[in-house]
């Protein structure tokens, strides 16, 4: 098991897909610069706009595996049908050298990541409503109708466990949201 010293937080931010955590997450790294971002590795295909190495590592299923094998992950899980997971030695690093770091995954990592690392804030940003985040998903226009359909049906499971996080945001304002975040980060806000 991990630790941190006195300066350095694990946050976990969740949400469902379409929620907007990319544009609030990039807005408080904009507003505390000394904070940063873990990047995972997926086995999904990369969509229009996003960096390899960037946004996520890109990787095939058996690379992701060979990676599993080499205990290499803090966390993974399977997401609709596709592999994500947190890489373990940049988070070590950043905790070791006092820094905070986030992590942006979905539920079962954040349970998995609970289980091992008690004193982590975990924090899940909610959509002003389920229409609002369909709407969000389709203006994004990345996802075939099937996997639009399978990530609201698991983006209505999710909410479901916002209940078992810490902190609960309404991403309604990205400004808004991320100032909000920051001053739970801070322990400034209120439970
Ligand atoms: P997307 O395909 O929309 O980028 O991500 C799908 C879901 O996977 C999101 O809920 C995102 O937060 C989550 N996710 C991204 N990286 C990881 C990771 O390393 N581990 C886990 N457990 N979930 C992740």
């Amino acid at each position: 098991m991990i630790s941190s010293n006195k300066n350095g937080n694990l946050i976990v931010i969740s949400g469902p897909s379409g929620v907007g955590k990319d544009s609030v997450i990039h807005r408080i790294l904009e507003l505390d610069p000394s904070i940063s971002l873990s990047v995972s590795c997926t086995t999904r295909r990369l969509r229009e706009n996003e960096k390899d190495g960037h946004d996520y590592f890109f990787v095939t299923r058996g690379e992701f595996e060979k990676k599993i094998d080499n205990s290499e992950f803090l966390e993974y899980a399977e997401y609709c049908g596709n592999y994500y997971g947190t890489p373990r030695q940049p988070i070590e690093e950043c905790l070791c050298a006092g820094k905070s770091i986030i992590l942006k995954i979905d539920v079962q990592g954040a349970e998995k990541i609970r289980s091992n690392f008690r004193e982590c804030l975990r924090i899940f940003i909610l959509p002003p409503s389920l229409q609002d985040l369909r709407e969000r998903i389709l203006l994004r226009n990345s996802e075939s109708q099937e996997n639009l359909d399978s990530r609201l049906k698991r983006a209505k499971l999710e909410i479901e466990q916002s209940v078992n996080y810490d902190y609960m945001v309404v991403n309604d304002v990205v400004d808004y949201c991320a100032n909000k975040i920051l001053n739970i980060i801070y322990g400034l806000e209120e439970k």
